[in-house]
């Protein structure tokens, strides 16, 4: 017996509980989806017609940790929709303040590459805040580039955003590139052994998650070749996990930048912003 969209969205919160600490949005969006409204509508105009079909088979996905982003196929970040698959990471609200960072650091950014650019959210954002910008993103994996591609087209930005297929584990992997008023990357950084989330280590691609057993290994090879990227002032900014500051400073800082630290929403260390030290 089908139920109206209201009774089936309080069945559903319920269900998910125990998957999620989001699960009355959770249930929203699945069920937004399905009825191919926004959420708002949803809420504000359908909440007495019959729940659709597919509904409960999406609750069962979610229910098995999938994340909402996968199934949907998409995710808001700073205000703007990104196609994601389970090639690239799922945008997190937390790498919101590696976009303010960058746009308080460098505001008349010209030139900004995105180092591991996933879905493109980072770069993409950038440019749509700064129509004076052009940008590179650089991504080894080629079915997440493809995303990043799409994005850029639905984004109206692919005429400024050029996704290229570079692996800087690889020697000669900056070739051609040039230099740039702005770096950002948010690069692997989460240690081999760590305990993740089931909806992190079962979905999303490790590739872009893990980086070694202390989880510094990209910021390793990375940190030391922002110099030779960057134009004469410019300045780069990285994404980092909490516990990561220290290090992360002491290999900018061994490179010769003097170091900024900001922190997410939830007031833990989430990126660092690399000057040069005499700029
Ligand atoms: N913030 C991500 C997580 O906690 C990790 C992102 C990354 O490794 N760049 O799952």
């Amino acid at each position: 017996m089908s139920c109206d969209i209201a009774t089936a969205l309080r069945d559903a919160a319920t269900q998910l509980a125990a998957t999620s600490d989001t699960a009355r949005l959770d249930a929203e969006l699945l069920m937004a989806h399905a009825l191919g409204l926004t959420r708002s509508d949803m809420l504000l105009r359908h909440m007495r017609e019959p729940a659709p079909e597919g509904f409960a088979a999406l609750v069962e996905r979610r229910a098995a940790h999938e994340p909402i982003a996968h199934i949907t196929g998409e995710q808001e970040f700073y205000g703007r929709s990104f196609a994601v698959t389970p090639d690239t990471l799922v945008p997190r609200g937390d790498s919101e303040c590696v976009v303010d960072a960058a746009l308080e650091a460098v505001p008349d950014a010209r030139s900004i590459i995105d180092l591991g650019t996933g879905t493109g959210c980072l770069l993409l954002t950038l440019l749509a805040e700064r129509p004076q910008a052009t940008g590179v993103g650089v991504e080894r994996s080629d079915r997440a580039r493809a995303v990043a591609v799409g994005n850029a087209r639905a984004l109206g930005l692919s005429g400024r955003a050029d996704m290229v297929a570079r692996d800087w584990t690889r020697d000669g992997w900056r070739d051609g590139l040039g230099r740039f008023d702005l770096v950002i990357s948010n690069p692997p950084y989460v240690e081999a052994e760590a305990a993740l989330q089931p909806d992190v280590r079962d979905y999303e691609p490790g590739e872009a998650l893990f980086a070694g057993p202390d989880g510094l290994e990209d910021y390793r090879l990375l940190v030391p070749q922002l110099p030779a990227l960057l134009l004469p002032g410019g300045v780069a900014v990285l994404e980092i996990g909490a516990a990561q500051d220290v290090a992360v400073t002491q290999l900018a800082v061994d490179a010769g930048f003097a170091v900024t630290l900001r922190r997410d929403l939830g007031g833990r260390p989430r990126a660092l912003v690399l000057r040069h030290g005499d700029a």
